[in-house]
């Protein structure tokens, strides 16, 4: 593994676990009779986790308690995608670091431009 790839490898593990989803504070009565919180208005303050499965959006029930350990998780997937979006330019450096001579848009332009004038002639 190169020095850069080695380099996003191990922020990665810091930022594990990670998820991908999204956290929302819902508010819901109860089934309890003469509730007096739902009586009120006021009504109870539920997180669901929405996740998206094959395509398929799912809502699950957070327990109160796993709350702060799940918005962690949702931090370190945006760090982890933020690492994966490096990931492109370090592999592209590294393919040109050990190929200098193929690469490079003025490589691309100076090939094109040489086929033009070829047919032309
Ligand atoms: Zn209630």
């Amino acid at each position: 593994m190169s020095s850069s790839q080695q380099r996003l490898w191990n922020q990665l593990q810091g930022y594990w676990p990670a998820l991908k989803g999204s956290l929302a504070l819902v508010h819901k009565p109860c089934i309890r009779p003469n509730c007096p919180t739902c009586a009120s208005g006021k009504k109870h303050p539920n997180y669901l986790l929405a996740v998206t499965d094959k395509g398929r959006r799912r809502c699950l029930y957070v327990p109160g308690p796993m709350v702060p350990a799940l918005k962690r998780a949702l931090k370190n997937g945006r760090r982890i995608e933020q690492l994966l979006y490096q990931m492109g330019p370090a592999l592209l450096e590294e393919y040109r670091a050990q190929s200098p001579a193929q690469t490079g848009p003025a490589a691309v332009f100076r090939k094109s431009s040489a086929q033009k004038r070829s047919t032309k002639s």
